[in-house]
């Protein structure tokens, strides 16, 4: 005269079901930039000089690797990692005014990139980049009529560099320094951004990697290096220091010819093995300055993608990306 009861376990299960699909689709829908956001409770380290009084650095004067606790302002090998407050402008400017620098700044702007990106790059590099230094801009590109005409401040001056319009845009990257022999120190930057804070001297050494806005506060296991054994670019378990941006790189002159002969070694090499490594020029970037420690890192804030969000240690971004656009940009 009763029923059986319902099943519970059912009702149980099913009501769990509902909630495991809604999780999965809510972590689809907005998990990825709540995790970004839950990154910076992610530890970056602490530097073992920052206890020390000071250090220096040839280009920045003296250095402070303790202004900023909550970031790691040194590398193990005790290559200083810039970041805003870590040095004085002002001194920074004076030791590159008594070095009598030249500076060389390389962008590529081939196809519609130079339309879309080159003036907003140029005009924000004559109010931020290396101000009160030598500066020479070395634009590449295959139409160089189409380059706008800039007004460049004095001792400013602007070089176009006819290239072929390659099939692959990635390997024109490597022959940037073959016109930039002219300046003593060279930075080497995409040009789909624009300059809205100082750049200056305080990042130029003899070779200097840029710590990629996206991957800064990783574990390093899960920095997304080349692993595929078989490239040129691969890097074994337990290898990688640092995830380095190929949008903000530079050096010496000798340092760059190193770095560029070793990146189209490997990509030629990958590219006879029919092969393409994770992320073309930046990976096989990643292994040389694994193989080669950069004397000198630039915090994110000389490439920052504004699409991040806030951040505390962010406190004055030099350098701005613009959002990706590859559909309308590539062909
Ligand atoms: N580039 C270019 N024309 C192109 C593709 C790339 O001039 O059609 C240059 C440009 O300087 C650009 C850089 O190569 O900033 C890197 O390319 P992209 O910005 O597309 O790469 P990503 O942002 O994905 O690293
Ligand atoms: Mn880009």
């Amino acid at each position: 005269h009763f029923h059986s009861p319902p099943p519970r376990a059912w009702k149980k299960i099913f009501r769990q079901l509902i909630l495991l699909a809604l999780g999965i689709l809510g972590l689809l829908r907005f998990g990825l930039p709540v995790l970004r956001h839950l990154e910076v409770l992610l530890p970056m380290g602490v530097c073992p000089l920052a206890r020390m009084p000071l250090l220096r650095d040839n280009f920045s004067g003296p250095l402070d690797p303790g202004a900023q606790p909550e970031v790691l302002t040194c590398t193990s090998w005790g290559a200083p990692i810039i970041w805003d407050g870590t040095f004085d402008p002002d001194v920074a400017q004076q030791e590159a005014v008594q070095r009598n620098l030249t500076v060389g700044l390389t962008v590529f702007a081939v196809g519609r990139y130079l339309e879309k990106y080159l003036e907003r790059f140029l005009e924000t590099a004559e109010q931020h980049f290396m101000v009160g230094q030598r500066v020479v801009y070395y634009v590449f590109t295959e139409r160089p009529a189409a380059v706008p005409r800039v007004p460049l401040g004095p001792g400013r001056r602007l070089r176009v560099e006819r290239v072929a319009r390659e099939r692959r845009w990635q390997d024109l990257s490597m022959a940037r320094m073959r016109a930039a022999s002219g300046a003593r120190f060279v930075l080497c930057i995409d040009v789909d951004q624009h300059f809205s804070g100082a750049f200056g001297p305080e990042a130029l050494a003899e070779s200097v990697a840029q710590l990629h806005a996206w991957h800064y506060r990783w574990p390093r296991r899960l920095l997304p290096f080349e692993r595929d054994a078989r490239s040129a670019a691969a890097l074994g378990p337990g290898e990688g220091d640092f995830y380095y941006h190929a949008a903000v790189f530079g050096g010496s002159v000798a340092a760059l010819r190193r770095l560029t002969a070793h990146c189209a070694r490997g990509l030629r090499r990958d590219r006879a093995r029919g092969l393409e490594a994770r992320w073309h020029d930046e990976s096989h970037l990643n292994k040389f300055f694994w193989l080669h420690k950069p004397a000198k890192l630039l915090s994110p804030e000389f490439c920052w993608s504004p699409e991040i969000g806030r951040r505390a240690e962010i406190r004055r971004p030099r350098l701005l990306r613009a959002p990706k656009e590859y559909a309308l940009l590539r062909s």
